[in-house]
């Protein structure tokens, strides 16, 4: 389930050749803390010397994350209310960089799991654990089309154990409070599976760590879903001990996530979750699965996929394999249709759409102001028309732009084209086909469609390792 990153973070206990000031101590204490959070939950690097400098950009953008996504004031500092929040009990699973879908997808392919409590807490009697998880498994049961059925021996789907710190998974627990409990999402092995701390005490009540919430919430891991940010949700990462039991009801956020996985529940008369209210059908409208489907243009938007073609798009998200489907001018009015690129820079938060000689940006749902502009004020030359296909590298922050057999680079630093282009896409690109019609990155690879098919173009080996269909993605 982790990234890498995370299989290997540990505590780094501050030394200091000099005894330390009580003020100092606390500072280089809440350091740590924030430190260590920043790394378990919000993929920041392992790079103590970084976080050291106090101004480093790279860390206040992180505490900004963390704080937007957990619903605090903005301020990039390191202030009360975010400490606060940094010691509070939560989901071991982190809140960003976390599973990504490709190829395997976090969604059950089968209705009906089975699950299987390998172990039970001392801290509760047996028939209380029990009945926990079944009303957690009964929380998702309501609201989508699963069943769930118990084993006591052998593999379930979802393995439920309670363990202490190490405990096989190169992801320890950390002791009483902080993190209660992880999952992993669906998939076959390890995947699906449920832990939880067994040094929190848990109890039916809210008097301690109450474990039917940490189970549902867990579960919703199990079945899919990723952390909201949403505060009423149960998917919400920090655990809420106010949460009155009684009471107990998914919020509209969890309903959705679910559903746009699985549906609603068979006998239900409630409307499955439509993603757009106005695309029409016809033989005009673009089949995802037709064998021969090919792509105007392809770009990332703030981690999901945008698969241009016509007047539409598809949506693919990290952790929903099933795509949206949607029309342009639904998201963005003023865009043009029959895209020729389209391609994301990260560190600008910025989409860059192409169709003749000019191009758009948008940043989320917003095309910016001051577009459309002339593709030559990038640098092509006079003769350019129109590109095919765009790809920002977001690691080396070089764009490159294909036109028929040739290739340009552009520095995102510079903000302007590389001398020594174009070069022909056959001598840097070996095995991949000209006129590429959109290109990807993902996964260290650059996919290449060309018509119907994909290349898939390791940078490092210099060579073609996959051919695949184009759309692979769609999930078909
Ligand atoms: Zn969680
Ligand atoms: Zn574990």
């Amino acid at each position: 389930m982790m990234h890498l990153a995370f299989l290997v973070l540990l505590c780094l206990p501050v030394c200091s050749a000099y005894p330390l000031s009580g003020a100092a101590k606390e500072e280089d204490s809440n350091r740590d803390l924030a430190q260590q959070y920043l790394e378990k939950y919000y993929n920041l690097e392992k790079d103590v010397k970084q976080f050291r400098r106090k101004d480093s950009n790279l860390i206040v953008k992180k505490i900004q994350g963390m704080q937007k996504f957990l619903g605090l004031e903005v301020t990039g500092k390191l202030d009360t209310d975010t400490l606060e929040v940094m010691r509070k009990p939560r989901c071991g699973v982190p809140d960003v960089g976390h599973f990504s879908s490709f190829p395997g997808m976090p969604k059950w392919r089968k209705t009906h799991l089975t699950y299987r409590i390998v172990n039970h807490t001392p801290d509760l009697p047996r028939d209380a654990v029990d009945s926990a998880i079944e009303k957690a498994l009964k929380v998702w049961e309501e609201v989508t089309p699963l069943t769930f059925s118990r084993l006591y021996e052998g593999e379930a789907d979802i393995m439920i154990s309670f363990a202490v710190k190490e405990h096989g998974d190169f992801y320890s627990f950390d002791g009483p409070g902080h993190s209660l409990a992880h999952a992993y999402p669906p998939g076959p092995g390890l995947y699906g599976d449920i832990h939880f701390d067994d040094d929190e005490k848990w109890t039916e009540d809210a008097s301690g760590t109450n474990l039917f919430l940490v189970a549902a919430h867990e579960l919703g891991h199990s079945l899919g879903l990723f952390h909201s940010a949403n505060t009423e949700a149960l998917m919400y990462p920090l655990y809420n001990s106010f949460t009155e039991l009684a009471q107990f009801r998914l919020s509209q956020d969890d309903v959705n996530g679910i559903q746009s996985l699985y549906g609603p529940p068979p006998a239900s008369t409630e409307e499955p979750l439509v993603p757009t209210k106005s695309v029409p059908s016809g033989s005009e409208v673009p089949a995802k699965c037709d064998p021969a489907l090919s792509f105007d243009a392809i770009s990332t938007l703030r981690g999901e996929y945008l698969f241009f073609k016509d007047r539409y798009f598809w949506r693919r998200s990290h952790w929903n394999p099933e795509p949206e489907f949607h029309l342009i001018s639904a998201f963005w009015p003023s865009l043009p249709s029959y895209l020729d690129a389209a391609y994301e820079v990260n560190s600008r938060d910025t989409v860059f759409i192409f169709k003749g000689n000019e191009f758009w940006a948008i940043r989320g749902n917003e095309v910016q102001a001051g577009y459309p502009r002339g593709i030559h004020t990038l640098g092509f030359p006079s003769t350019i028309r129109k590109i095919d296909a765009a790809v920002s590298d977001k690691e080396k922050k070089k764009t490159y732009f294909f036109a028929e057999d040739k290739y340009w680079r552009f520095d995102e630093n510079s903000q302007s084209m590389e001398q020594g282009f174009p070069r022909l896409i056959a001598d840097d690109f070996p095995g991949v086909e000209p006129k590429v019609d959109a290109v990807l990155q993902a996964f260290g690879f650059f996919y290449f469609f060309s018509g119907s098919s994909q290349f898939e173009f390791d940078p490092n080996a210099r060579m073609v390792t996959h051919i695949l269909k184009s759309n692979s993605w769609l999930h078909c």
